[in-house]
């Protein structure tokens, strides 16, 4: 994500004016007024216990298996309620109707996973819509639902290592969500007088379908959109087909590639398809929305943004790119995979969207393993926008632009908030982004280019469709540079101050 700096401070305020929003800071978002209203849960369960599966060999001389509760959470420090244990999912196959009049989502989500532990029950995160019925593998299963979990109950104990699949059918009115108290972290589905759209980090999914909601549950998706044929549907991943059937149409998309659920995006409304030239046979389409100036797109150099980012870090690790461009005043620009999210105060900032390339590799294709390793994104992504200037600008000064984007080396923004482990309610503070990249710069200056650029495409290529932690960089920046690096680090990332950059 990338929140301009004088825009920052006003976004929530906008964004709440903007779309006619009602925001609370307690977690559940008045939102769209409809957003809480038609909160349902579902009839109480019986409380039956869980059959042994009739699969299970009988031998009076074996224990029958035990099935737990998976747990409704994965442990993440900052949001323990994000995402869910004792599964992990493959695919999503998500077929949803839109209706804009009535601003209201109906369909099912199919997912399909393997289990990691015995099973009688398991969570999914998802916000308050109707469910009207659940399944798994087909037979009908008990539910509950409270606050943003659901709780599915099969017919029957599912034995670890099991593919499964489990479908919802729901409808309702999605709506936002605020993620810390002061309500900075606004994620969710957006609805706009004419359109809509997906957006939010740590979380938006679970605003409209049923989720694995952590980064640590990467997973192919298939979304199929039906809405009336004068709208345009765009979300990632690559564009199958569009299907005209009377009034309404019907949009597919398909990701191979797997994602983290936040790095999701849609919109709704009126768009153009801006198809730019290849870059190496990797193709860029952008989706402009109606209103704004295609023009406008057309001095971002984005051949030379691959290039130079692919020379650095290695290969583009998925199979298109473009850039999604909302005629709306945003007041930030998310990296959402394969397909970054703009608004029209953010899109013509070039280091916006050098920063936001660069999160496909840092942050989509490295994902981090828990949300308090922020930095591993962002500072990553911050120091990539002055490694492409350098690259373009020989004489460019890295230190100057880092510490100047936060107003001086005396900036009480870079100190105070470790950058390492800033906490849920700095997750995107300047210290994250500046003090996190014033990090790398240190470490370059600290083991050498050689080292130091051996360590990125290493980390990169090593890592690259896994979960990583900044122990994980650490070890493998020690291991290339033949240096001891735990103190260095510690005292960028954990100390109270920002230290002195080596000379
Ligand atoms: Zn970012």
């Amino acid at each position: 994500m990338d929140i301009p700096r004088n825009v920052k401070i006003v976004i929530v305020v906008l964004l709440c004016a903007i779309l006619g929003l009602a925001c609370s800071a307690d977690g559940t978002s008045t939102g769209p007024k409809e957003s809480t209203e038609n909160y349902s849960v579902s009839p109480t369960p019986t409380p039956t216990p869980i059959p042994t599966p009739t699969s299970t060999p009988v031998d009076s001389k074996q224990v029958a298996p035990q099935f737990v509760a998976g747990p409704s959470g994965l442990g993440d420090s900052y949001f323990p309620n994000l995402g869910n244990g004792g599964y992990d999912v493959e695919r999503y196959i998500i077929e949803v109707q839109w209706d804009p009049e009535e601003k209201w989502l109906s369909g099912s989500t199919v997912i399909e996973a393997k289990s990691t532990e015995n099973l009688s029950s398991f969570n999914v995160d998802f916000a308050p819509m109707q469910i009207s019925e659940v399944t798994v593998n087909g037979v009908r299963a008990d539910f509950t639902a409270e606050e943003n979990e659901v709780v599915v109950i099969p017919s029957e104990g599912i034995l670890s290592g099991t593919d499964f699949n489990a479908r919802f059918v729901y409808e309702g009115s999605p709506s936002l969500f605020c993620w810390d108290t002061n309500c900075s972290l606004l994620g969710g589905w957006y609805n706009l007088e004419e359109g809509a759209f997906v957006a939010g980090e740590p979380s938006s999914s679970l605003a409209w379908h049923p989720v694995n909601d952590h980064p640590r549950d990467r997973a192919q998706f298939r979304i199929e959109m039906t809405l009336p044929s004068n709208l345009d549907f765009v979300t990632n991943g690559v564009f199958l087909s569009k299907t005209q059937n009377g009034e309404v149409s019907t949009w597919v998309y398909e990701t191979v590639h797997p994602r983290a659920p936040y790095l999701t995006t849609l919109a709704i409304g009126e768009f153009e398809e801006v198809i730019a030239p290849s870059v190496d046979d990797l193709p860029i389409r952008h989706w402009i929305e109606e209103g704004i100036v295609r023009e406008n797109l057309a001095y971002l150099d984005y051949d030379k943004m691959v290039s130079v980012l692919t020379d650095l870090f290695g290969p583009y690790p998925f199979d298109t790119y473009g850039v999604l461009v909302l005629n709306h005043q945003l007041g930030f620009a998310l990296e959402t995979q394969t397909l970054s999210l703009f608004g029209r105060d953010t899109f013509e900032i070039e280091s916006i969207h050098i920063h936001e390339l660069a999160h496909q590799w840092f942050g989509n294709h490295l994902t981090v393993e828990s949300w308090s390793e922020i930095w591993l994104n962002e500072g990553f992504a911050t120091y990539s926008e002055a490694l492409y200037y350098q690259a373009i600008y020989p004489e460019f000064d890295i230190y100057q632009y880092l510490i100047a984007g936060f107003g001086g080396r005396e900036s009480q923004l870079l100190g105070g908030i470790p950058p390492g482990d800033p906490g849920p309610e700095s997750l995107f503070s300047a210290s994250v982004y500046y003090r996190g990249a014033l990090t790398l710069h240190a470490l370059r200056l600290t083991i050498g280019d050689e080292a130091f650029f051996t360590s990125l495409r290493e980390y990169a290529d090593q890592f690259g469709g896994t979960n990583v932690s900044t122990d994980d960089f650490i070890q493998l920046v020690e291991k290339i540079s033949g240096e001891a690096l735990g103190d260095f680090f510690d005292r960028w990332l954990l100390g109270p101050v920002l230290p002195e950059m080596p000379s």
